[in-house]
Parts: C-alpha cells; sequence; structure tokens
C-alpha cells in the first residue's frame, strides 16, 4: 500500500535563515515539511513535501482531546567539508513505531520513513547550518486525526517531518547543571507511557520543573514511580554516574525511555574497556557513595546536548557537590568522541552516521 513516490510542492515564498548566534531553540522552521496520511482501508498514503505552514484539523481531532500521538528528534549535522550526517536516524524510527505501538497507532515503514526524511533534507540541504556547533533538529510526530469523541483509537493519522534549525546547546562551554530531586511528582511508571515518546509524559513533567525552576535549579531528577528511591532520568535525559570508577545508568525498567544516546554512550565505554553496569540504582546508595567520596561524575544524556554534566544534587535538605561542579573528564572524553563523530571530525569506526546523499 505505501509509496516511495513523494510528491513535491515548492514553496516559491522562501524565508530568510536566521543568523548563527541568534538561533533560540524551537523557534525558527524551514520552507518545507513532510506530510503522509493513514486511513484504515489505505494504510500510509500520499507522502509529500509541501510548503510549511500550519493545518486545518477538525475541533474533534483525537490528537486534542485524548493526546494519541507520538514524537522524535534528531539532528541533521554539517562536517566541516559540507557534507550533512546523520547519526543512527534509523533508531529513531525503529522508536517511533515502538512508541506507536504503545499509543495503538499504525505502524510506518521505518525504511521508507527514513527514505522521506532524506528527501525532505535534500530540499532543505541549505537548511543545514554551517556554524560550528549548530545543527537542523528533524522532528517526526504522528497524530490522530479522526472527529470522533469517543474513547478508541483514531481510525485516521496523519505523519509530519519538520526542521528546526537550532544553535549550540553550549555557546559558553559546556556548564555544568544544578538538579532538583522530583521526591511528590512522578514522570511515569511501569506499564505506563514512560518507555513511549508521546506527548503526556512532558506535559505532566511540567510543575515539577516548575518548581525545580522556582528553587534555582535547571532540571528534575527522577525517582520511580513505585518506591520513590530508585533513579529514573534527569530532565528528559537519560542518566549516568561515575562511582569509583565504574558507571552505572538505570536499568531498563519498563518506565524509562531508552535514548539513543544512553545506547551508544554504553558501547562505546565498553569499548573503552571503562566498566559499565545497567542496573537500579537508589539516591541512598547514590548519597552513601559521595559521602565515602566515591561519586566521581554525573551526567545526563539526550540529542540535544549529548552529554550535560551535572554539577550539584539537592535533595530534601541535602545538597551535594559532584567533581566540585565541573565536569568530569570521562564525561568530556565522550562528550568530543560522539560530537566528533556526529559532526564528522573523528573518525566513525562504528558506522553510526549516515551521509545525505549515499
Ligand atoms: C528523548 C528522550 C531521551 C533521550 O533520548 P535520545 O535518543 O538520546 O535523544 C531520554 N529521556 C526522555 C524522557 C526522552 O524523551
Amino acid at each position: 500500500m505505501e509509496n516511495v513516490t513523494v510528491n513535491f510542492i515548492e514553496n516559491k515564498d522562501k524565508k530568510t535563515k536566521p543568523d548563527a548566534d541568534k538561533i533560540a531553540f524551537g523557534k525558527h522552521y524551514s520552507d518545507h515539511m513532510f506530510v503522509m496520511d493513514f486511513q484504515a482501508d489505505k494504510g500510509w498514503y500520499d507522502p509529500r513535501i509541501v510548503p510549511y505552514e500550519p493545518i486545518t484539523l477538525d475541533p474533534a481531532a483525537m490528537i486534542f482531546h485524548y493526546g494519541q500521538t507520538v514524537f522524535e528528534g534528531l539532528k541533521a549535522y554539517r562536517t566541516p567539508s559540507d557534507r550533512i550526517l546523520l547519526f543512527r536516524p534509523e533508531k529513531n524510527f525503529r522508536r517511533l513505531n515502538l512508541s506507536s505501538d504503545r499509543l495503538s497507532i499504525p505502524a510506518i515503514d521505518e525504511d521508507l520513513a527514513l527514505s522521506y526524511l532524506k528527501q525532505l533534507l535534500e530540499v532543505e540541504k541549505e537548511w543545514v547550518p554551517k556554524a560550528e556547533g549548530n545543527s537542523l533538529y528533524i522532528r517526526p510526530f504522528i497524530i490522530a486525526t479522526e472527529p470522533n469523541l469517543s474513547l478508541a483509537p483514531s481510525k485516521t493519522y496523519q505523519f509530519m517531518i519538520i526542521l528546526s534549525p537550532v544553535g549550540s546547546y553550549y555557546k559558553e562551554g559546556i556548564q555544568p547543571v544544578r538538579i532538583h530531586v522530583e521526591d511528590e511528582y512522578t514522570r511515569a511508571v511501569r506499564g505506563g507511557t514512560g518507555t513511549a515518546k508521546t506527548a503526556g509524559n512532558y506535559a505532566a513533567a511540567y510543575k515539577a520543573q516548575e518548581r525545580a525552576t522556582k528553587e534555582g535549579y535547571s532540571q528534575v531528577l527522577w525517582l520511580d514511580g513505585v518506591e520513590k528511591k530508585y533513579i529514573e532520568e534527569v530532565g528528559s535525559m537519560n542518566v549516568f554516574f561515575k562511582v569509583n570508577g565504574e558507571i552505572i545508568t538505570p536499568e531498563l525498567n519498563g518506565s524509562i525511555l531508552e535514548g539513543i544516546t544512553r545506547m551508544s554512550i554504553i558501547e562505546v565505554l565498553k569499548d573503552w574497556g571503562v566498566p559499565v553496569t545497567e542496573r537500579k540504582l537508589s539516591l541512598e546508595e547514590l548519597y552513601e557513595a559521595h559521602e565515602q567520596g566515591q561519586l566521581e561524575e554525573a551526567f545526563g544524556t539526550g540529542t540535544a546536548a549529548v552529554i550535560s554534566p551535572v554539577g550539584e544534587l539537592y535533595w530534601g535538605e541535602k545538597k551535594i557537590k559532584i567533581n566540585n561542579g565541573e565536569i568530569g573528564d570521562l564525561s568530556k572524553r565522550l562528550y568530543d568522541t560522539l560530537t566528533g563523530i556526529q559532526t564528522g571530525k573523528i573518525e566513525d569506526t562504528y558506522h553510526w552516521t549516515i551521509e545525505l546523499n549515499s
């Protein structure tokens, strides 16, 4: 049923691109977008690249009422020799389908989706920023479009990809962040939707984020929703700790989102011969390790920041500083390695990057 031919309607009214040093995250969008529809009797159909513009939906469209939607986030990077690279994009479409499955949304063909993305990027090549540290953020997403207030999966959907040039996450160099441990609100629980990139998870996190911000912290550390004991994620990033030479990251337990940065970091660490363990890690154990002088580094991982070092944790009454509030050596080495591969500055021995035009 699915169609490889992408119709193309050119946008004749091209926008001016934002200045490299003035790009705010999520504010600028390219000239075109990718759209494809789903109907039960047709499957996914009519893939097309059209001018970026507002879309019209019925007010009863199911996305507005019951949140049946999933999204992805990845980036296209420009190398010093002007090649354009994607970092493990097939993993994003794999995960999109896993998220969709959780939300009862029909699967897309992952290979076709990647080919559609490449065709869109071919049209929008000029939107991949040239400035050091900048990149083109890619947001694929699916929404339920059937106008129907019944509680049942939608019979129609739209899959779209939009593109947004973004600036360097670290304009003033890598700054470790201060983290507020969240002991009241829960991000996700086992059996819930934490393993899916779906809208509700993020709206439900704002309350905790608001409190952290008010108290001068930049992100929250999420604990498990059952016992409120074990560490899960930091903000919307996966989290790693270096304790006495060993790297520990919470095991995938049915409520943690499996990051592609996370899986890449684990592979790199194994490759380097650094001991890395995926297991349950309680906050208590972590604070004890700190007391014994064994908590050496902490960092979040995700597409936006790649590595975001944690300089301070605040839990109840207890504030602890990690590595003197500075980025650790291993965190720095991981950051340089991952960003080096993504931007084509170091050799991609893992074969993770895909070049546009290849
Ligand atoms: C997207 C996301 C991550 C990081 O995933 P990456 O693939 O590394 O970008 C981690 N946690 C949550 C909750 C996320 O939404």
